[in-house]
């Protein structure tokens, strides 16, 4: 038996060599004398074509055979034997240009059904579609949602996810080079891990509970069990009935936490330098995933500073004022505010990637350092990219009868968070964290139109399944 082969590899050899590939049928075309069907695998496709003689009779295969591969259903899974023909004109419509596979035998694994729900050809072929001139029409976004199997297949979900673990591997592989040690706090608890109403609640055993909403006080638990530097990568659930192109209800949070020395600044200094890094490094390795998802969406290529450039709040306020928004000093920042202070920042400093200090204490959760000079502001910061906030974060309490006094002004019952409270008792480092929506970061790093692009089976408030 030949070794079976991936088509991504193909090129590596030789004219006349036999392989074995596995692969979709993406489509079929009969030219009379040679029959072609271009097979794909993920993002690689690589044309297989069947030669007939003057009497029209296939060369490898029986006539029964032939019969049965020009009417294979696109999508089905089958395996070809054939040997490689190396091609002096470039094969445009697939990714192995330079050679194609000449049919010797083959095996249906696994046949797909005749009406396809959406078609992959269609998301596929954008690239012609322009080059002809013709207006792209996208499956409607819902129904490849309610077809996610198939959707996933396209060119597009391959490389969004492609780049999605890529983004996960950097984060994790960084961290740990930077003393962070990964911890997993639990999903279930037994009060709103922020405070607030956006909870989605379970009957545990008769008992109320919820779904986390975040690992914030885990993860500064943790600290407080002196691992010095700490990060989660887990599920959090919002049970926010928003329908916007930047929320879903279950969502990945990339969180970390760090004691620090002087002042939160190191947190937000670390956690830029990991974003340029990040960034770079996604744009040299996925070039090819990148490249394709420009084809479907014009989006600008990413603009960095070179310097981290740091707006504090009321600068913001300034800047939106000078720009002809009325608005209030400690009123918090709506999504337009922030699309608009992306577009002022990005002409006046250059960049798309900038950073928010120092937001009014109101405004931020309970658990928040208020400014010991100014209570109006306290030590918390967002990042945003291409006018949006990718990630939340601050400098904490961590002194327990501040953090009792604070609860108090709050008017939070310290029933609720009891054992968070209790962790204090025993003394707490100063220290800060940040909080990164996996999701909502590579919508905005890649320029996708929407959030649930970026997760494999989204949940909003309208949908559950699959
Ligand atoms: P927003 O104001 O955009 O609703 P938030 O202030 O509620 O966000 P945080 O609670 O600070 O957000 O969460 C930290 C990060 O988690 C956000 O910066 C964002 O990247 C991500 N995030 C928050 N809520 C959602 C959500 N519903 N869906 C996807 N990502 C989210």
């Amino acid at each position: 038996m030949y070794p079976l082969s991936e088509i991504k590899n193909l090129s590596s050899l030789h004219n006349q060599e036999i392989v074995r590939v596995r692969g979709r049928v993406f489509s079929k075309r009969d030219c009379g004398r040679v029959f072609f069907l271009i097979l794909r695998d993920g993002i690689d496709t690589l044309q297989v074509v069947l030669v007939k003689n003057k009497e029209g009779t296939p060369i490898h295969l029986s006539l029964e055979d032939c019969n049965v591969l020009r009417r294979i259903e696109n999508e089905s899974f089958i395996e070809v034997i054939g040997q490689i023909h190396c091609s002096e004109k470039a094969i445009l419509a697939c990714s192995q240009q330079s050679i194609e596979l000449a049919i010797m035998n083959y095996t249906v694994l696994s046949r797909s059904v005749l009406d396809l729900p959406i078609t992959l050809k269609e998301t596929a072929l954008i690239e012609d579609k322009k080059a002809e001139n013709q207006v792209f029409s996208p499956v409607q976004y819902v129904k490849r949602l309610d077809n996610r199997v198939l959707d996933l297949r396209t060119d597009l979900s391959q490389a969004i996810f492609r780049i999605n673990d890529g983004m996960l591997f950097y984060i994790q592989q960084y961290l740990r080079g930077h003393g962070f040690v990964e911890i997993k706090t639990p999903k279930l608890i037994g009060g709103a891990s922020e405070g607030g109403t956006d909870v989605f609640k379970v009957d545990y055993f008769g008992k109320p509970a919820c779904l986390a909403q975040s690992p914030q006080l885990y993860k500064q638990m943790a600290i407080i069990g002196d691992f010095k530097r700490v990060f989660e990568v887990g599920p959090l659930f919002r049970a926010e009935n928003s329908d916007t192109n930047r929320h879903l209800t279950e969502f990945i949070g990339v969180d970390l936490e760090m004691v620090i020395d002087q002042s939160y600044m190191e947190v937000v200094r670390l956690v830029y330098q990991l974003l340029v890094d990040l960034f770079d490094a996604l744009n040299k390795k996925y070039n090819r995933e990148i490249a394709i998802i420009q084809s479907f969406f014009d989006v600008p290529a990413l603009t960095l500073a070179s310097e981290l450039v740091v707006v504090p709040f009321p600068d913001a306020v300034a800047l939106l004022k000078a720009h002809g928004k009325a608005r209030g000093e400690l009123e918090d920042l709506s999504t337009d505010d922030e699309k608009q202070l992306g577009t002022i920042v990005k002409e006046k400093y250059h960049t798309d990637l900038y950073v928010i200090t120092c937001y009014p204490s109101r405004v931020r959760p309970f658990y928040t350092m208020v400014d010991p000079n100014d209570g109006r502001y306290s030590h918390a910061y967002d990042f945003m990219l291409r006018g949006a906030e990718i990630l939340s974060g601050a400098q904490r309490i961590d002194d327990y009868t501040k953090l009792l006094e604070r609860v108090a002004e709050l008017g939070i019952a310290p029933s609720t968070i009891a054992h968070y409270l209790h962790a204090f008792k025993y003394g707490a480092p100063p220290h800060a964290g940040v909080g990164i929506g996996l999701e909502r970061m590579l919508k905005y790093f890649l320029g996708l139109p929407d959030v649930r692009y970026s997760n494999f089976f989204p949940r909003d408030p309208k949908r559950l399944h699959p």
